[in-house]
């Protein structure tokens, strides 16, 4: 019987599993040509936690690495299981206001604003149910497209300036971005702040347009076109992350 020199390492396995305060979680595993250490990252494509080992690394070790950052792993998991999806009775903010989201069986797909039998604020979707979260999704961009458009004129309006083209994108990074070709960019879910936030960021983008930086000249026009740019600066920094745990 011939006994091989070098024993082959076992592949790793897809998944491993690490437990925290009781709790256990799936942590992808995989390997990077270009990595050099062991890392933890939450992938906002699937909405994982990935553990990335380099190309020789053990396993074990890396194991090891995931089972000391459980805290992290167990925090980031939970959060996502606290997202709301865009489904017949979720609770969504629009321009900062709770509704209700309400699916209607119909022939035609459409999203209307509405209030209840109590009064509470909804939001309708007709048609199909396997539409609902993309309609009511087109919906708030659509809104956010409008509140922005408005926004962004009379901000470009007062400074004199003109913004070459104006989009709503699903950014995560950034809630606005303007490019220096002077075109602006948003997140839809802008839409589901207050709408202080949303008037906020169109001065804050437009305000580029005159001044390409974050300079003491830049925040003098941002304060010019909007007297509450604090207010909602420190509203995005505490509350800003929560737009992203909806749809
Ligand atoms: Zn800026």
């Amino acid at each position: 019987m011939a006994i091989p020199l070098f024993r082959r390492a076992a592949p790793d396995p897809d998944r491993i599993t690490i437990t925290h305060g009781g709790d256990s979680f799936p942590v992808r595993v995989t390997r990077h040509a270009r990595a050099r250490r062991y890392s933890l990252r939450l992938s906002s494509k699937t909405n994982e936690v990935i553990l990335t080992l380099p190309p020789r690394g053990s396993l074990h070790a890396a194991t090891d690495f995931a089972v000391s950052q459980g805290a992290w792993i167990a925090a980031r998991i939970r959060r996502i299981a606290t997202r709301t999806p865009f489904a017949h009775g979720a609770i969504i903010p629009l321009r900062g206001i709770d509704h209700r989201v309400i699916h209607r069986p119909a022939p035609r797909g459409v999203v209307t604003e509405a209030t209840d039998a109590a009064g509470a604020p909804t939001i309708a979707v007709y048609g199909d149910a396997p539409h609902v979260a993309r309609r009511l999704r087109d919906f708030l961009t659509r809104q956010a497209k409008r509140d922005l458009l408005l926004a962004v004129e009379i901000h470009a309006r007062t400074l004199g300036v003109t913004p070459s083209r104006i989009s709503v994108k699903d950014t995560v990074s950034r809630w606005g971005s303007c490019s220096a070709s002077g075109n602006l960019s948003f997140s839809w879910r802008l839409i589901m702040a207050p709408s202080f936030v949303l008037h906020y960021l169109a001065a804050h983008e437009v305000a580029h347009l005159k001044e390409m930086n974050h300079s003491t000249r830049f925040w003098r026009i941002v304060a010019s076109l909007d007297p509450r740019w604090r207010e909602a600066e420190r509203w995005l920094s505490h509350e800003g992350s929560k737009l992203h745990l909806y749809g």
